[in-house]
C-alpha cells in the first residue's frame, strides 16, 4: 500500500472507532482549549512524519478535546448530526478534490449539487426557478442574499451598485425582528449597515415579528427603499414569523423579503408541521443550512434567490480565464474556489427519500414534545415555550439555580444543553435536530436533569 491507502486506512479506523464511543463517552468535551495545545503545540519540529503515523496519532490525542455532537444527546446551539451517506461522501468529495466552482471543469459533482439544490426546492416548497448557492451555512447565507437584495433594490431605484457603489446611493432600510438571529446583524456590518442603521420591529412573546409593528415601521420608510428581513424558526422558542401576514405588508411597500430559515424551512418537508410555513414561499430569498435539520457534516448551507438575474447580477465574476458555460456555481455564491459541499446534500436526500425528510423533520419535532413533556413532569421544572418546532427551553425558579444546573449538566456528561436568557430570566435550550436522537437518548437525558436537580 502507499502512503495516501495507508493514511485513509489509518483515519477510517480512526473516525470508526470515535462514532463507537458515541453511545457512551461524555457528551461534553473532557479537556480544555489550553489542554490541547499543548498536547499539539511546541514548534514545528525539522523532520516530517509518515502520513498514517501522524493521523492515528493525531485522533488519539486529540480524543479528550472532541465533542459529541454525532451523538444522540448533544442538544446545544442548534447543531445537526451526520448521516451516514452524508459523511461518507463527504469522505468522496476531499478524495476527489473538485474544486466546485465552475461547470466546465468539475461536471460530476456541479450535476450532484444542481439536483440537490432542486430537490431542496421542490421539498421546501420554493420556487423552482431560484438559485440554490451553497456557502458554509446559514451566516454565509444571509449575507449572500442580503447582498443581492440590496443591489436588486438599487437597481429598480435606477442606481447601479456594481458601478456606482455604495457611497451617495439611495437610502435603504434593513427591517429586522427583535428577535432575529445575530448572523444578520454580521452580515448587515460586512455590507456597511450598522446596528443604528437597523430598523426594529417588535415581537411578540415567542418572538414572532408583529404585523402592526411592521405596518407602523414601514410607514416611516420610503416606498421601495425596504429589505424585509424574516424568520422561520426563533433559536430559542423555534417560532415563525406570520408570514400570510408580513410578507403582504412588505409586497405592498415594493419592499425586498428575505427570509432565514436556518433549520426552520425544513418544517415545510413535512406534512404536519407545513402550516408554520405557510406564505413562506412568497419571499425574494431564502436562507437555509444543510448541516443542522438535514444532518450533512459542517460546512453547508444554501443561498436561495428567487430571481437567478439577480443572484448572477450580484456574483458572477469577469476574468478572461474563466470560461463561461451557462449558470456555473461561482454565479450564485460569493466562493470563487470551493469544495463540492453540496455532494453530501445529494447522498443525504437521495437516502432518505423524500418520506424519510418528512419522517426526520417530524421526528425532530417528537423528540422536542417528548423532552418538553418529560421535564414539564420533574418538579420545579418550567417548559418555557410552546414547542410548535424543534427547540425546547426550560428553567428552575431561581436563575442561579438554573445556571448552576447548565454547569452541572455539561460536568457531569448525560446530554448537552446550552443556556441563555429569555424574558428576563437565565434559561436552557435544547435544540433537537439530529437525527441519531432515539427515544431511549430522550430517556437518560431526563434521568440525568432529575438526579442533578434532587442532588442541588
Ligand atoms: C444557526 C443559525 C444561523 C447561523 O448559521 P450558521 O450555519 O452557523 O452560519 C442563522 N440563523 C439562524 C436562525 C440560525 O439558527
Amino acid at each position: 500500500m502507499d502512503e495516501r491507502a495507508r493514511a485513509l486506512d489509518a483515519a477510517h479506523r480512526a473516525a470508526t472507532s470515535f462514532l463507537a464511543t458515541l453511545a457512551d463517552r461524555p457528551v461534553w468535551p473532557r479537556a480544555t482549549l489550553d489542554e490541547m495545545i499543548d498536547v499539539f503545540g511546541g514548534p514545528l519540529p525539522a523532520a516530517g512524519l509518515d502520513a498514517d503515523t501522524l493521523v492515528s496519532d493525531l485522533a488519539a490525542r486529540a480524543e479528550p478535546g472532541l465533542v459529541a455532537i454525532p451523538g444522540g444527546r448533544f442538544f446545544g446551539f442548534v447543531i445537526g448530526g451526520t448521516l451516514p451517506a452524508a459523511l461518507a461522501t463527504d469522505w468522496l468529495v476531499s478524495a476527489w478534490d473538485q474544486n466546485s466552482g465552475s461547470s466546465l471543469v468539475t461536471p460530476a459533482t456541479v450535476a450532484l449539487e444542481r439536483v440537490a439544490g432542486q430537490w431542496i426546492l421542490e421539498l421546501l416548497g420554493l420556487p423552482a426557478g431560484a438559485t440554490v448557492g451553497y456557502v458554509t451555512g446559514a451566516q454565509m447565507s444571509n449575507f449572500a442574499c442580503l447582498a443581492v437584495a440590496r443591489r436588486a433594490m438599487l437597481e429598480r431605484l435606477g442606481w447601479s451598485l456594481s458601478r456606482q457603489g455604495a457611497r451617495n446611493a439611495p437610502d435603504l432600510r434593513l427591517v429586522v425582528g427583535d428577535h432575529r438571529h445575530g448572523s444578520i446583524d454580521r452580515a448587515a456590518r460586512l455590507l456597511g449597515i450598522g446596528s443604528d442603521d437597523l430598523v426594529v420591529v417588535a415581537a411578540d412573546a415567542d418572538g414572532r415579528m408583529r404585523p402592526d409593528a411592521l405596518e407602523a415601521a414601514l410607514a416611516r420608510i420610503d416606498p421601495g427603499h425596504a429589505i424585509v428581513c424574516l424568520q422561520a424558526g426563533e433559536v430559542h422558542t423555534g417560532a415563525f414569523d406570520p408570514f400570510v401576514e408580513l410578507i403582504p405588508l412588505a409586497r405592498a411597500h415594493g419592499g425586498w423579503v428575505h427570509i432565514d430559515g436556518a433549520f426552520g424551512l425544513w418544517a415545510a418537508a413535512s406534512p404536519s408541521l407545513r402550516d408554520l410555513m405557510e406564505g413562506a414561499s412568497d419571499a425574494d430569498s431564502w436562507t437555509t443550512d444543510a448541516h443542522k435539520t438535514l444532518n450533512v457534516p459542517y460546512d453547508c448551507g444554501m443561498a436561495i434567490v428567487r430571481d437567478p438575474a439577480d443572484s448572477i447580477a450580484m456574483f458572477r465574476t469577469g476574468g478572461d480565464y474563466l470560461v463561461y458555460t451557462g449558470l456555473d456555481p461561482w454565479d450564485v455564491t460569493p466562493e470563487l474556489s470551493r469544495r463540492a459541499r453540496g455532494v453530501p446534500v445529494w447522498a443525504a436526500l437521495r437516502s432518505l427519500g423524500s418520506d424519510g425528510v418528512a419522517d426526520l423533520v417530524d421526528r425532530l419535532h417528537a423528540n422536542a414534545v417528548a423532552m418538553a413533556d418529560g421535564l414539564a413532569a420533574i418538579p420545579g421544572v418550567t417548559v418555557a415555550n410552546e414547542v410548535p418546532y424543534t427547540q425546547v427551553m426550560f428553567r428552575l425558579d431561581d436563575d442561579d439555580a438554573t445556571r448552576a444546573l447548565g454547569a452541572a449538566i455539561l460536568a457531569e456528561g448525560t446530554v448537552v444543553v446550552t443556556g441563555a436568557e429569555w424574558g428576563g430570566h437565565a434559561v436552557l435550550r435544547c435544540s433537537m435536530s439530529s437525527w441519531a436522537t432515539t427515544p431511549d437518548d430522550i430517556e437518560r437525558s431526563l434521568a440525568a436533569f432529575r438526579r442533578l436537580i434532587d442532588a442541588a
